[in-house]
């Protein structure tokens, strides 16, 4: 089914955030990854401890050793809205978690 132009054009509403925005916390807490706002392979939990797709797999086993909960890819942020909300500069490395050498 094809897109109509004027329909994919069109801008899109205003989401009437309420103020809590996401860090987009830059790297993995667990290797020091680097996991820029476009990055595929964040995860991150409820709280927004940030991970990548391999620890959450290799050391951390698919659950938050911060809050114990599940973690969820990271959606991206899109450019336009990065540009209001810059995502967040400080990185956060949680020493002896990471398992692999
Ligand atoms: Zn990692
Ligand atoms: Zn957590
Ligand atoms: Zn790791």
């Amino acid at each position: 089914m094809a897109i109509d132009p004027a329909e994919a054009l069109r801008p899109k509403r205003e989401v009437p955030h309420t103020g809590i925005v996401m860090e987009i916390r830059p790297n993995c807490e667990c290797c020091n990854k680097d996991l820029p706002p476009e990055a595929s392979d964040a995860m991150i939990c409820t709280f927004e401890c940030t991970w990548c797709t391999s620890c959450v797999r290799d050391c951390l086993n698919g659950v938050c050793p911060n809050c114990g909960g599940d973690m969820q890819p990271r959606p991206i942020r899109p450019p336009s809205a990065l540009a209001k909300f810059p995502a967040s500069a400080e990185r956060v490395l949680q020493p002896g978690l990471h398992k692999l050498v």
